[in-house]
């Protein structure tokens, strides 16, 4: 797996987001801190890292909860949102257009990993129906034409070089006539051990020849956060569109070197994953960051920050509220349900035959000041203790008490007001709303 540490330390971040009792400012700054330590050991740079999680933290303690969103899944989402954007946001695809042949030149330093990768964006080309050739334009290093010779062999494509040519220029001109037959050329070109004027100038001489529609930068994940020099230095001399990341299986650096490359601005097309030519994938975001996190399903749970808890389940839950039939679990959920929805008097207005009832403003807001300690309490009772409040026992509410850090008086005074409201719901449920109110106004005291 890539980036396995990364990946582990930040599912133990969302892991500590699903056990606390509370989303509030001393659990955000908590996990921000785990976020950091987590990103730095993957070397990213620390510029970086903390503009991230100020950004998490702002707007964790700034932003409400959608509706149908509790407070971890809204804090869960703000993580992964602002690791995607982190790391580009949309992912960048190459579209290979009509034009015969459409032409990707990769450059980059020696021992990046160009020659492997000109045979996987082969393969992963002819996998999607076009026909691929190689050029390899590598005139630097003897070897470097029998390796993509046997690169080409492999996959089985035309490799098109001259072994022994000095004039990368003159191998592209040789063969010229016959790229028509192609949909794609992948070029292969030479790297130095560093970025030097006479590099730059090369490229500028084939690339002027070629005329690349896509220039892909090759570098090594395994640099880390060093990538940004090498990334901003190709793009300033104007010779990349785009940036693959390799050798991403093999470095706990990666998260630094992919984070640099995105600061850049030119965008991650593709990342290598292994030495074989499958090990290689398009790089988006969303899905790695989804893996990273653990997150098979993270599509469903955006879908459900956009949605609203409909007014039918509104109803549904006022329902079985009014039928008096309701248990410990039914209120947790329904406060639950009700912190989602927001203002517990438009709750209020969505059950039928409360819409009418003129609830005092204190009231209101003397419920919603407890609904959090509520539901730590509820969150220290056994199952069986929820579906059936009337079986806890004095020594199971001082138990209760300490696991929630609340006074055993607090917990008597939730199971007071649950014995209250259900009564007050039968009440309500064959009396008028007169007499309904009158109760109503001695709970709140
Ligand atoms: P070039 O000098 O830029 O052409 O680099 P090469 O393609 O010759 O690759 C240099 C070394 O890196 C080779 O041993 C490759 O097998 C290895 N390599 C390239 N890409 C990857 C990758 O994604 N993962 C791993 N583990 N090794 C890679
Ligand atoms: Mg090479």
């Amino acid at each position: 797996m890539v980036l396995e540490r990364l990946g582990s330390s930040l599912k133990n971040v969302l892991k500590r987001i699903a056990g606390a009792g509370l989303v509030d400012e001393k659990l955000v700054d908590e996990i921000v801190k785990e976020i950091q330590r987590a990103l730095l050991q993957a070397d990213v740079n620390v510029k970086l890292v903390f503009d991230l999680t100020k950004q998490i933290k702002e707007r964790a303690l700034k932003e409400k909860a959608p509706a149908g969103v509790t407070e971890k899944e809204k804090l869960v989402n703000i993580v992964y949102s602002e690791l995607v954007k982190f790391l580009g946001d949309e992912k960048t695809e190459i579209k290979i257009t009509d034009k015969k042949p459409f032409k990707i030149m990769l450059v980059g330093l020696f021992g990046s990993g160009k020659t492997t990768t000109c045979g996987k964006l082969a393969k992963y080309y002819m996998k999607r129906g076009n026909k691929v050739a190689l050029v390899g334009l590598d005139v630097h290093r003897p070897a470097a034409m029998d390796q993509i010779m046997q690169v080409g062999k492999q996959i089985n494509v035309s490799v098109f070089t001259v072994k022994g040519e000095k004039d990368p220029v003159k191998i592209y001109k040789k063969f010229e006539p016959e790229f028509k037959k192609f949909d794609l050329l992948i070029i292969d070109t030479a790297g130095r051990d560093a970025l030097s004027k006479d590099l730059i100038e090369e490229l500028k001489k084939v690339h002027d020849a070629i005329k690349a529609d896509e220039s892909l930068l090759v570098i090594s994940g395994d640099i880390g956060q060093t990538a940004e020099k090498q990334a901003k230095a190709f793009n300033e001399a104007g010779a990349i569109t785009g940036v693959i990341v390799t050798k991403l299986d093999g470095t706990a650096k990666g998260g630094g070197a992919l984070t640099a490359c995105s600061a850049t601005k030119a965008p991650i097309n593709f990342i290598g994953v292994g030495e074989k030519v499958d090990d290689f994938e398009t790089f988006n975001p969303k899905g790695f960051v989804g893996r990273l996190l653990g997150m098979g399903d993270i599509e469903a749970l955006l879908e459900k920050t956009k949605e609203a808890i409909s007014e039918e389940q509104a109803k549904d839950l006022g329902k079985k509220f009014l039928s008096g039939d309701f248990n410990f679990l039914d209120l947790y959920e329904q406060l639950a349900a009700v912190k989602r929805m927001g203002p517990i008097g438009k709750v209020m207005e969505m059950i039928p035959g409360f819409g009418k009832l003129k609830i005092p403003k204190e009231l209101v807001e003397a419920q919603e000041g407890n609904l959090d300690k509520w539901k730590v309490i509820m969150q220290s009772m056994t199952k069986k203790e929820l579906e059936d409040p009337d079986t806890i026992t004095r020594e199971r509410i001082d138990r209760v008490a300490k696991g929630a850090g609340v006074k055993p008086e607090e917990v008597r005074a939730l199971l007071k007001q649950y014995r209250q409201s259900k009564k007050m719901m039968k009440m309500m449920k064959g009396k008028g709303a007169e007499k309904l109110m009158k109760k109503f106004k001695g709970i709140g005291g």
